[in-house]
């Protein structure tokens, strides 16, 4: 076997068949050098999957050599698919002659991808800065939302998720990020997505900047409303405040345009991406704003307001200008439209068969979600897919929503194949429902069923009994 060494023993490299005693060696070595809980928790979900053999919309498991589709896709980096040749291309040619560039001088490489950036992105947004990644990026949002305007509040919403980094931690809509880190920046505000009369309420002159995701994404697959995208445009516009969209999820097709406001034709001040935009293969994220004033002049005067080392590398750079002419000449924007189409009507019809099961489905282009009628049905739903070789999350401020986002590469019998795996999960679910809805009745019961320790004990113990009795070789 090809590979490294490691503390752990071999590290195959990829592509290798492993066994099931390397396996656990290498979740050993994880477990000791990263995390043990993280183990525990992929195994009882039977995610504890290596990939290998990434491929289009797959991936290959490499103790059991069986593939697994990818819904998941890093919540939207791998729009282009898994270790797309193209883009891998793209990436091997730049490295001929590129590394990542001197980040204080001026590249030919940024100079590219800020003129593609420009002349794709709605309206007047076309001056751009580099970023590291999505919380880097809306980081330098927000900074140049408070500079440009001299005032700091800033709202967000319920629910929203931007990042892990300082401004957009503080932006985050959930406490369970927060709460640890508290105090973090003051100034922030939060209210419900998708209410007009809570922002109309908070927002007033010394708003520096509204932030949404168009669609949002990681509280469970909300599209913004037209009238309300609207009306942030102009409540915005009447306050002196700047409309910021993060797009690090919807970007780059996802939601069948090359951006989700386009679907409304809202422009915002500010627009954050990231994720897609590197091809699943080199990070890179960039902050688009208009060409007005004053972000323009306090830009020009304070060039290194916002810096990364990494962000807008010259090889990053070349790789993300060949993810977006792919996107265009293969028009992957028109398939996520087609194909998101053809999951979400599939999944309405498993819906009206399903009601105790399922709530509601919602979503836009390649970016579906359903809602289940429980939180604990969302990580059952995960486990039941995963035997099926469908790896599909459940939203993370959300645990009752799985998306699907698969690659907006996958074509019409993929797409068949993930519904199939739909169906036939729902069916090994159904047979334990009889024991799970009635605990469920109970509050104590809902609470204890819908406790993420609890799921990964239960889990993690079925997952046991199974490989004693011959699963092993997951
Ligand atoms: N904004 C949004 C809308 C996101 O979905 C994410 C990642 N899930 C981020 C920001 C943060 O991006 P990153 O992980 O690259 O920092």
């Amino acid at each position: 076997m090809r590979g490294t060494q490691s503390a752990g023993g071999v590290v195959p490299s990829d592509g290798d068949r492993i066994t099931g005693e390397q396996k656990a060696a290498i979740e050993e070595t994880f477990g000791r050098h990263v995390n043990r809980g993280q183990v525990r928790y992929l195994k009882a979900g039977h995610l504890d999957v290596l990939e290998s053999r990434r491929q289009g919309i797959r991936f290959v498991d490499p103790v059991t050599g069986r593939q697994m589709i990818d819904c998941f896709t890093s919540a939207g980096c791998f729009n282009v698919g898994r270790h797309n040749p193209v883009v891998v291309a793209a990436l091997e040619e730049a490295l001929d002659s590129l590394d990542m560039g001197s980040a204080a001088l001026t590249s030919t490489h940024q100079v590219a991808l800020a003129d593609k950036l420009a002349e794709i992105a709605p309206g007047d947004l076309s001056r751009v800065l580099f970023a590291a990644g999505g919380g880097d990026a809306v980081d330098g949002a927000i900074k140049l939302a408070r500079a440009a305007t001299g005032r700091t509040g800033i709202v967000s919403t319920v629910k929203a998720y931007h990042g892990h980094t300082g401004f957009a931690l503080s932006a985050n809509g959930k406490p369970h990020y927060r709460h640890y880190f508290e105090p973090l920046m003051p100034a922030f505000s939060f209210v419900p997505f998708n209410d007009l009369e809570a922002m109309r309420q908070v927002v007033g002159d010394h708003t520096a900047a509204i932030l949404v995701e168009p669609v949002q994404g990681e509280a469970g697959i909300f599209p913004g409303e037209r009238a309300y995208l609207e009306v942030l445009r102009s409540l915005c516009d009447e306050r002196g405040a700047l409309l910021v969209f993060d797009e690090v999820q919807t970007g780059f097709g996802r939601t069948g345009k090359m951006f989700a406001c386009e679907h409304v034709g809202v422009v915002p001040d500010i627009m954050t991406v990231a994720k897609a935009l590197g091809g699943g293969l080199f990070p890179n994220a960039a902050i688009l704003y208009r060409d007005v004033e004053p972000m323009r002049s306090f830009v020009e005067s304070n060039p290194n307001f916002h810096r990364s080392m990494v962000g807008g590398s010259d090889v990053g750079c070349r790789v993300s200008l060949r993810v977006i002419e792919y996107i265009e000449q293969e028009d992957l924007c028109g398939n996520a439209a087609r194909m998101g189409g053809k999951l979400r009507a599939a999944l309405e019809q498993l819906m009206g068969e399903n009601p105790k099961i399922i709530r509601a489905v919602r979503g836009i282009g390649m970016m579906v979600g359903i809602e289940y009628i429980h939180e604990f049905l969302g990580p059952m739903m995960s486990d039941a897919l995963a035997k099926r070789g469908v790896f599909a999350a459940y939203s993370g401020n959300a645990p009752q929503v799985m998306r699907f986002m698969l690659p907006i590469t996958a074509n019409t019998e993929e797409v068949d194949e993930v519904i199939a795996a739909i169906r036939g999960a729902i069916a090994d679910m159904r047979r334990l429902l009889p024991l799970a809805l009635p605990a469920a009745k109970l509050p104590f019961g809902l609470r204890l069923l819908n406790d993420e320790r609890v799921q990964t004990s239960l889990f993690g113990a079925f997952r046991k009994v199974e490989d004693m009795f011959g699963g092993k070789e997951r």
